[in-house]
């Protein structure tokens, strides 16, 4: 159908078609958009790459393509060569074109595209200038040309506007509007030059005083710029409209017989395409993505290509248009420029080593356009006119010689360093208030953690003193209680007593209701002592997020520090409220321990005592408990030993009272002995015999000494402790018969110790112990006399085991009248130890002469006659029987046993 719908177009194909301007031609689309570096042909390439390059990447080959597009019949033609056919016939559909010669011959030639007279705008548009236009949004450098004898349509083709009708809209119109949908407002930019080349001078349209715009070449990279030249920045569709009519008015216009509307002046627009685009192998930080900061910064690239549509002037001869006079120099220079442009398409097209580009400025122009790196489309229009065969067949061979022409393409990019630097400052700038941010953000955290500290401090605080004072307050009222109720059966017991005589009665009506109150005693004490380590814990877990919020913040510390300050108070009031439940607690044994003995007293009818005697110290405390422990020990258990010894050091002389009070007490029990020294409490003991200002702890401390010192472990203690001097300073110092009485009782143990002999009188013991009798009550004199006889029986021992000769100690000492002087004593305790002692003395027979001189001669004849003992006056006989000088002395004296 379509070659029927040319005229003149079958039968008449008698010439040879036309061989293709070369070989690739046909394998190559005209749409074709770049093809990939991997089909570059190094060789064809590198010949043509010096021009306008400014880029190092190699480019890629790219011919010139070629369009024909066939302008219908106009009104004149229509009538005047209405008997004559076409001078052309068109064959789209084979891409080619037959050029009649007459009627018989035609030649036949090829194109990239044959456009019909039918042939649409926008059909024209997306074959001829579509592939430039994206090239040059792609980066590359783009032309598109109009070529061809005036009147054929080549303004029609490029410049019109189309403003009544949308469809009649030329390539100008439509590759700007290609170009504002695909560029960026934000990061992009479109700006436009148009000017008018005529008679060898170059106007710019958009302002025509400046009439005389040079082309400057860069001699670095060989492009060409036009920096005279205005360049108007464009933002949509209309206002580029507005340019053109501008333009266009600027226009000059010749007219000339062949068409009143041509022009012969050569028009160029330009337009600039500049876009910021990112090197492809490096990662791109998102908005979001904050953690590629500086990571791997994107490569930032401009590239600034160009789009040039050049509407050239008629390519007619002169001679034909008729011009004259000025119009003939027009017509010269005219053809100047557009033979110049021949000639350098012949050259390229012919591989020539010359191409005369200098020539012309037009050819210096479109240096980039052929044999350049620019995509180009060239559109040649002709008429059907066969009067005007001659110049539509130059027309035809112009086209096909610039088919041959070999561009190079390459991509017009460059660094970016401003769009780099702009970038960077955002981006640093948005760091900033990111950083600025965060430390607001962590600063008003470390604020409200130090309120919320100081809160919680202060919440605890308040809790724990409230808690302390509750506690403080129970204890007292519980002490006060307890107290009474003690009172109270003590006087109830003393009443019974009184009035029934029999104390059994007593004993097993009071027994349990005693131990309800003990128990009683016992659980609120076990209740306290829970709920204080309650309070201990609290305090332990305050302090320790104390010290977690003091690291959290050092904003805070000085607020921290003031509850550090407040928290210290508040533990050492705590520790003052401690010391006070165990005094009280202490002073609640102490009376436990009171009424246990009043109780035990009642029940044997005696004298309340609290102190056990020293005797027999423990037979009080075993005889009633049958296995059990006392609640004494009891309680002793749950207050624990070192904070009872502690309180022997309090400041306050009442509770340094109660505390050796009830030390005392303990340390008559033998089970509690071995603790009380293991946490010090002998040494706590001793050195409160220093203490003169007060006799009850000097007498109850040395009470206490006196029950440990029955056990011969702690009796080797008490001496490395320098215990026997500081006795010995009691001794001498003290009036008290109580205290003398627990002195001479605890050097009385000692001096039962076969290993401690020589100490005891080294130390000056066995001179305290005799220094005692200065007071005459008969329980020192008591303890006195058993120390003496506990000394002698140590040193008779030793004599009969050989460890010791000579005399005895006790004589060195001069301890002999006062035995002798009390042997007949009318206390029965103080006769036995010293009729004892006198038995042990007398065994050895270096004592002898001195018990002789002394008088103890007649005492021992006196025991062996008066003694109540059996045993002691055997003892006594035997004694003095195996005594070779007492034997002497009693014949001397005609004494017989
Ligand atoms: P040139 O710029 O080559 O001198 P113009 O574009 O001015 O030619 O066209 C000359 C006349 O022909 C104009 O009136 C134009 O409208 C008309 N014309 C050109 N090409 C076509 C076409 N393809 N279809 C219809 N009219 C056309
Ligand atoms: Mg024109």
């Amino acid at each position: 159908m379509a070659s029927n719908g040319y005229r003149n177009g079958t039968g008449t194909n008698k010439g040879a078609i036309k061989p293709p301007a070369s070989s690739n031609i046909r394998s190559s689309s005209f749409k074709s958009r770049l093809p990939p570096s991997s089909n570059h042909s190094p060789g064809s390439a590198l010949r043509r790459t010096s021009s306008a390059s400014f880029t190092t990447a190699a480019g890629v080959p790219g011919r010139v393509r070629v369009a024909v597009r066939l302008r219908p019949r106009n009104a004149e033609e229509s009538t005047a060569d209405a008997d004559f056919a076409d001078c052309v016939e068109l064959q789209p559909e084979l891409k080619r074109l037959k050029l009649r010669k007459n009627n018989w011959e035609s030649e036949t030639y090829e194109f990239d595209e044959v456009l019909t007279e039918f042939a649409s705008q926008k059909r024209v548009y997306e074959v001829v200038a579509k592939p430039v236009v994206e090239s040059v949004l792609d980066g590359y450098n783009g032309t598109v040309m109009a070529y061809g004898q005036t009147g054929t349509g080549k303004t029609f083709t490029l410049g019109r506007l189309g403003e009544e009708d949308t469809s009649a809209r030329g390539i100008m119109v439509r590759s700007m509007e290609e170009i504002l949908v695909n560029v960026s407002r934000e990061t992009d930019s479109i700006s436009v030059s148009y000017l008018q080349l005529y008679m060898e001078t170059i106007q710019d349209l958009l302002d025509p005083a400046n009439d005389n715009i040079s082309i400057v070449e860069d001699p670095r990279t060989g492009d060409v710029s036009l920096p005279g030249a205005t360049h108007v920045e464009i933002k949509d569709e209309q206002s580029f409209l507005e340019l053109l009519r501008l333009g266009e008015a600027h226009r000059i216009a010749a007219n000339t017989k062949l068409n009143t509307e041509s022009s012969r002046s050569h028009a160029i627009l330009m337009v600039h395409v500049k876009r910021s685009v990112l090197g492809e192998e490096v990662a791109i930080p998102t908005e979001s993505d904050k953690s590629s900061h500086f990571v791997k910064p994107p490569k930032p690239l401009v590239r600034k290509s160009k789009l040039v549509l050049v509407d050239l002037a008629g390519s007619e001869r002169v001679q034909k248009s008729g011009s004259e006079g000025h119009m003939l120099e027009e017509a010269k220079s005219i053809n100047l420029s557009l033979s110049a442009l021949g000639k350098c398409i012949n050259a390229l097209a012919e591989n020539s080593a010359h191409v005369p580009i200098r020539d012309s400025k037009l050819t210096r122009l479109l240096r980039d356009s052929f044999g350049g790196t620019a995509r180009t489309s060239l559109i040649v229009t002709i008429g059907p006119s066969p009067r005007h065969r001659g110049e539509t067949a130059s027309t035809i061979l112009f086209g096909q010689r610039a088919m041959k022409v070999e561009n190079m393409l390459r991509i017009k990019e460059e660094f970016d360093y401003k769009s780099l630097a702009r970038r960077l400052e955002i981006q640093l700038d948005k760091l900033i208030a990111e950083n600025e941010r965060q430390q607001k953000a962590f600063d008003d955290e470390v604020e409200r953690i130090n309120l919320e500290a100081q809160n919680r401090v202060s919440e605890v605080e308040r809790n724990f003193t409230d808690a302390l004072e509750k506690e403080r307050l129970k204890c007292q009222m519980e002490y006060m209680e307890s107290v009474k109720k003690l009172e109270e059966k003590m006087i109830e017991n003393q009443q019974k007593h009184q009035h029934d005589g029999f104390m059994k009665d007593k004993c097993n009506g009071e027994g349990p209701g005693f131990c309800e109150d003990i128990a009683v005693i016992k659980k609120l004490l076990e209740k306290e002592t829970h709920m204080r380590k309650e309070a201990e814990k609290e305090v332990n877990k305050l302090k320790s997020q104390l010290g977690q919020h003091m690291d959290a913040g050092a904003g805070g510390d000085a607020e921290i520090l003031k509850l550090q300050i407040a928290l210290e108070d508040e533990v050492h009031q705590k520790k003052k409220l401690e010391e006070e439940i165990i005094i009280l607690r202490s002073q609640m044994l102490q009376l436990t321990f009171e009424a246990d003995q009043m109780r035990r007293c009642l029940a044997r009818g005696g004298s309340g005592n609290a102190y056990p005697g020293l005797d027999s110290p423990m037979s009080q405390v075993r005889d009633s408990l049958s296995g059990h422990k006392t609640p004494v020990s009891a309680l002793f258990d749950q207050v624990g030993v070192e904070k009872i010894l502690d309180l022997l050091e309090s400041e306050d002389a009442n509770v340094r009272i109660h505390a050796v009070k009830v030390v005392a007490n303990l340390a008559a029990e033998e089970a509690n002995q071995e603790r009380i020294v293991e946490a010090g409490g002998l040494t706590s003991l001793l050195m409160l015999l220093r203490s003169y200002e007060d006799e009850t702890v000097r007498r109850v401390a040395a009470g206490a000494i006196a029950n440990l010192a029955m056990n011969e472990a702690n009796q080797e203690l008490i001496m490395v402790q320098g215990g026997i001097s500081l006795l010995s300073t009691t001794a001498s110092d003290a009036e008290d018969p109580q205290t003398l009485r627990m002195v001479a009782g605890a050097i009385a143990n000692l001096c039962g110790n076969d290993k401690l002999q020589a100490t005891l009188r080294s130390e000056g013991g066995i001179k305290a112990l005799l220094g005692m009798v200065r007071c005459r009550h008969p329980d020192v004199l008591s303890q006195v006399a058993r120390g003496i006889a506990n000394f002698a029986k140590c040193e008779s021992r030793a004599s009969t085991n050989g460890i010791r000769s000579g005399r005895s100690l006790l004589i060195d000492e001069g301890a002999l009248p006062w035995i002798v002087q009390n042997a007949n004593n009318d206390a029965a305790p103080i006769r036995r130890h010293i009729e004892l002692a006198l038995c042990h003395l007398a065994q050895h027979e270096a004592n002898a002469k001195d018990m002789i001189n002394g008088g103890a001669l007649w005492e021992l004849v006196r025991i062996t006659r008066d003694c109540s003992r059996e045993d002691i006056r055997s003892l006594a006989r035997r004694t003095l029987n195996s005594s070779l000088l007492f034997r002497s002395e009693m014949r001397r004296l005609r004494i017989e046993l």
